[in-house]
């Protein structure tokens, strides 16, 4: 009897060990990255226009992902309805895909870092070769995989002491309705919002900058700076062209902004200085860099574990 407990001891010893070194190494691969978009922006889903069949394939295949990787929905279901009349004037109904990972600490769980994306697009574009499709591979299938990922990261490492939301906004393209709906919604409830990060266009590198991303409404806080401590390289840069047109208003970190006057932002690697095929057919996910997009998703990855974890709310705005 002595002998197989102390068998068993040193079997379960054995196995603890092999897990907490699985545990050290989780990193997003390329390949799961490229599979993520190269679906969401396929011909099938025909552009992802909010109210179509299109998009709410992306959005069930959103959810199924987020419950693959044991995330929680924040809601009661992860599609979040919001209603809205379009500049035509038909009533539209879209769907916000919203996850949630309650923090470790029983004290900062109560502050809330809302990681997000769009995963709408425009339908159709302007016919190329028989091509319609707008496909919107890095407007915003980029964006999204990254939240997707992100989300798994962190079910899988379960060592966010404040609470994570990630949400999937739609309706970006009809005039920021989603994360308007959501940001609403969450300032009802009452959430403490630390600070909210949104992802745009991360699948093209830029060739002419000593930085990775660029960061919309840079100078409104000390994100950069400090997430670039957080992050110990120089991941995040200024972008004169986000700034000239206002980029911080025209993504769904704004919202947020408006509502809980926190540090809200757009990371992104695309100011249209670098990329082509915005809003046109041409948005495919063969244009994508994915060795470049798994980089700096890793990259964001370990910025925000530092960021989630600090005792004090160290990212403010700045005074104006
Ligand atoms: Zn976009």
């Amino acid at each position: 009897m002595k002998k197989i407990s102390l068998l068993l001891l040193i079997a379960l010893s054995v196995s603890n060990c092999k897990a907490q070194k699985e545990e050290k190494s989780i990193t997003i691969t390329t390949e799961e990255v490229k599979e993520i978009v190269t679906y969401l922006a396929s011909d099938e889903l025909k552009g992802r226009n909010t109210g179509t069949e299109g998009i709410d394939e992306a959005a069930s295949y959103i959810q199924k992902q987020l419950q693959s990787y044991n995330i929680k929905p924040y809601f009661e279901d992860f599609k979040d309805e919001f209603k809205f009349v379009n500049r035509r004037g038909d009533s539209i109904t879209g769907y916000n895909v919203v996850g949630y990972i309650e923090g470790t600490d029983k004290k900062l769980k109560d502050d809330f870092v809302v990681i997000g994306a769009h995963y709408d697009h425009i339908g159709f574009g302007k016919a190329v070769e028989n091509d319609s499709i707008a496909n919107g591979a890095n407007d915003n299938a980029t964006g999204t995989s990254a939240v997707m990922t992100i989300a798994k990261y962190f079910a899988a490492k379960k060592n966010n002491k404040r609470s994570l939301i990630f949400a999937l906004f739609s309706a970006e393209e009809m005039g920021l309705r989603g994360s308007d709906a959501l940001a609403k919604k969450l300032k009802s409830q009452d959430i403490d919002l630390y600070t909210m990060v949104n992802f745009e266009m991360l699948g093209v590198p830029f060739k002419d900058r000593d930085y990775e991303v660029f960061l919309t409404g840079f100078d409104r806080s000390n994100f950069a700076l400090k997430f670039n401590e957080y992050q110990t390289t120089n991941f995040i840069g200024f972008s004169e062209v986000s700034k000239q047109y206002s980029l911080f208003k025209r993504s769904d970190n704004y919202a947020f902004f408006q509502e809980f006057n926190v540090p809200s932002h757009t990371i992104s690697s695309c100011d249209l200085t670098n990329f082509d095929h915005y809003h046109k057919v041409g948005d495919e996910a063969e244009e994508m860099n994915f060795e470049f997009m798994s980089s700096i998703i890793n990259k964001m990855i370990s910025g925000l574990e530092k960021l989630v974890n600090t005792s004090t709310k160290e990212i403010v705005l700045n005074e104006e």
